[in-house]
């Protein structure tokens, strides 16, 4: 019977970003993934978009945090990330101007760049976004130049190399099929393979992590969505796009690759309705055109292009819309999942606070609000200063 110090389910960037950070901490580690890393998950079709700018401030800390590893990953992790610095731009409506100031100030204080700028000069460095009808006097922006967006497949990627560079065993088409609790803690997992013998496990299984759970009679209040991303050609002469989101149109876009006329991916509504038996339903006709409909209010030349490509996955969504991190009430057994359409920016600082905790250090404070007991005792994460869609 194999056996570990610990076990992590999952090969998404949660997974490969703690199984890492375990290693470091000389931990003996063994990742089990179903598929073949990145993973059949979020990972591996998400748009990686990179911001400190949120509205609820503890995830502005964990993605300020995060945002270093992301821009030094050769020294930091090893490989490529596919950092694109284009900037990000959070667009709201003027009467959210006060929430917006307060949010880009919590931006600055974790020590992140940001500045208040008009439409107008957004319109000026980026001639693809159109304000057209709907000047300063309606809408006000925050602007972060380290914003942009990494390529979360190959992160992941790297992330395993390094990890298993630093010994860390995989196991790579093979699904944890139950986590076996043994008085009262936890003793192993069973796999497709045969069990593993193991005081602690890691469940970073995206959105198949309530599932999982289920079987061992724990619950987590995880369900699966499928979220999209859609494509579509922008012409090279409108320059360069930033990624953003628009509050007031409920969106988010960036840049398809590096160079201008690579075009443009933008937001697909996530959709509840899944079933996590097959691959995600690809993206419907329907689901683009009332996509492209809200983005090319801002980026016109979506109108025109016809859609060339559109990918979706399923990620976890909590009821507060952010991550569950750290120990379950069961010893042994730590969750990192949960994370609501919006991983991929805080995975380094996940990844190395609660690898910490596993390796018996003291708990971060940066941690303490994603506990899953918070549904529990009712503590759920509420944004400070909310706009309308996030
Ligand atoms: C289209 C799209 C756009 C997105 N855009 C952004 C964005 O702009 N910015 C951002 O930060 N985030 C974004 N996200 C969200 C982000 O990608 C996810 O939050 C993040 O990737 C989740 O990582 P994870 O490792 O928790 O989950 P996953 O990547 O889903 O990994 C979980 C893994 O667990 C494996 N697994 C499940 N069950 C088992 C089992 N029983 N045994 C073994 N293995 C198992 C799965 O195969 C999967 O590979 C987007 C997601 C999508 C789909």
């Amino acid at each position: 019977m194999a056996s570990a110090d610990a076990v992590v389910i999952g090969g998404g960037i949660a997974g490969t970003a703690v199984a890492l950070e375990l290693a470091r901490r000389d931990v003996s580690v063994l990742l089990c993934e179903q598929g073949r890393t990145p993973g059949e998950g979020a990972t591996t079709w998400s748009g990686g978009l990179l911001r400190a700018h949120h509205t609820a401030h503890c995830v502005t800390a964990l993605a300020a945090r995060s945002l270093p590893v992301f821009q030094h990953w050769g020294d930091a992790v090893g490989g490529e990330c596919g950092y694109h610095r284009t900037g990000f731009v959070m667009i709201v409506a003027r009467r959210l101007l006060g929430h917006l100031r307060h949010n880009a100030a919590a931006v600055e204080a974790a020590g992140v760049a940001t500045e208040m700028v008009s439409t107008a000069s957004m319109a000026q460095r980026y001639p693809a976004l159109s304000f057209a009808g709907q000047q300063d006097a309606d809408l006000v922006a925050a602007y972060e130049p380290d914003g942009g967006y990494v390529d979360p497949a190959a992160c992941a990627r790297s992330l395993l190399a390094a990890a298993v560079a630093r010994g860390v065993r995989l196991s790579e088409g093979v699904a944890v099929t139950g986590i076996v609790i043994e008085r009262d803690r936890v003793a192993g997992v069973q796999t497709t393979l045969g069990r593993i013998c193991t005081p602690t496990v890691v469940l970073a299984a995206g959105a198949w992590s309530a599932r999982l759970l289920g079987s061992a009679g724990l619950q987590l209040p995880v369900e699966p969505r499928r979220i999209g991303i859609a494509r579509a050609p922008v012409d090279a002469g409108s320059g360069p796009l930033p990624a953003g989101i628009d509050d007031t149109l409920g969106t988010y876009f960036k840049a398809a690759g590096r160079q201008p006329g690579g075009g443009v991916y933008f937001g697909v509504t996530a959709d509840p309705q899944v079933t996590l038996d097959a691959l995600p339903a690809p993206i419907t006709q329907d689901e683009v055109q009332a996509a492209a409909k809200r983005i090319s209010i801002r980026i016109p030349a979506v109108r025109a292009a016809a859609v060339c490509g559109a990918r979706a996955g399923f990620d976890g969504y909590t009821p507060d819309r952010q991550p569950i991190i750290g120990a379950a009430d069961v010893p042994g057994l730590y969750i990192s999942t949960g994370f609501s359409g919006g991983g991929v920016k805080i995975a380094p600082a996940v990844a190395s606070l609660l690898a910490a905790e596993i390796a018996g250090e003291e708990p971060d404070p940066l941690l303490a609000p994603y506990r899953p007991q918070r549904f529990v005792t009712g503590n759920l994460i509420e944004s400070e200063y909310r706009y309308v869609h996030s």
